[in-house]
């Protein structure tokens, strides 16, 4: 049998038979949902393939979160923030009851959002929340220029993705830009963002790794190798950093039209990464047995919560 169709296959070790590594929980801090996987664009390497007409994660509505909310309040869970992520967030009809429904349970609330029309489109109620200062909206911008951020994200990205990043700033919401590590070479990008910040007088530090959040770039076709038990000691990595350990993710898939809760933001499909109904039931230990886990997480350092 090839070893490289073996891979990730067992769930408790690798295809060498080494023991494969896994994360304990630590504690619940962040919650975050899923919205629905449709997007309003299609960007290369969108690790979750939204599109206009990716639906294979239906929208959440109010109701849904309300009734994992509960369960943080019956459970008396740490939980401080919700995450909302897409697909692109504002697509979905029910997202200002639902940024309505945290605020009132006074979470810090992340926001990940392209910032492009469908954003605009909420930006009368969207208003309403600029007080709320525990509001955090993360917007993507592939490159520091128009070529590189439409190479990836398509033509007429960009100047509709700065119109709304103008609009969050000059409101005074609270921004972070999301982008790559292009070449491997950190330095460069965030000197790029810096000018660019500057040139729109954006209030963003380009040189702070909360402001501007860079993800190392992904090829997500290319091979990975699997995670033993003994990588985190030869990598100086801990088990603790990874997004796994403190954060779940709600979805509801169209297979079903049913809600699930699943180990993290990256990995919204695989049965072996999701916990059922119950969030107190979902809070076990993780093992490492899909790619993602490897070239994202361990390897490539990547994590979407601001902790
Ligand atoms: S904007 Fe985000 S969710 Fe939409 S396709 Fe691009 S990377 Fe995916
Ligand atoms: S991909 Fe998800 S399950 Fe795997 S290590 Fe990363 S956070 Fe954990």
């Amino acid at each position: 049998m090839d070893t490289l169709e073996e891979k990730f296959k067992r769930k408790y070790t690798t295809a060498l038979g080494h023991e494969r590594a896994f994360v304990e929980f630590t504690g619940l801090k962040t919650l975050w949902f899923n919205t629905g996987t449709l997007c309003n664009i299609s960007c290369e390497g969108c690790y979750i393939e939204s599109s206009p007409i990716n639906n294979k994660l239906l929208y959440l509505n109010v109701n849904d979160v309300e009734k994992y909310l509960n369960q943080i309040k019956i459970n008396n869970l740490p939980c401080n923030t919700i995450g909302i992520t897409g697909g692109e967030p504002f697509m979905n009809k029910d997202i200002i009851p639902i940024l309505n429904l945290c605020t009132k349970l006074n979470y810090h609330i992340l926001v990940l959002t392209n910032a492009m029309q469908p954003m605009i489109n909420k930006t009368k109620e969207l208003i309403k929340f600029v007080n709320y200062n525990k509001l955090t909206l993360r917007v993507s911008l592939d490159h520091y220029n128009k070529d590189g951020h439409e190479s990836i994200r398509g033509e007429n990205t960009w100047d509709k993705a700065l119109e709304g990043i103008n609009w969050l700033s000059k409101n005074n919401f609270n921004i972070n830009i999301a982008s790559r590590i292009i070449n491997k070479n950190e330095k460069l990008v965030r000197q790029g963002f810096a000018k660019l910040f500057a040139e729109y007088n954006l209030k963003i530090d380009a040189y702070n790794k909360e402001d501007l959040v860079l993800f190392p770039e992904m090829n997500l076709c290319a091979d990975t190798p699997e995670i033993t038990k003994d990588c985190w000691d030869v990598l100086n990595n801990s088990p603790k950093n990874m997004m796994c350990s403190n954060s779940r993710m709600i979805v509801k898939r169209r297979e079903d039209s049913k809600t699930h809760i699943v180990s993290c933001t990256l990995i919204p499909f695989e049965k072996d990464f999701s916990y059922g109904n119950n969030i107190k039931d979902s809070l076990k230990t993780v093992y490492l047995n899909h790619p993602f886990c490897s070239k994202f997480c361990v390897l490539g350092g990547a994590s979407c919560s601001n902790n």
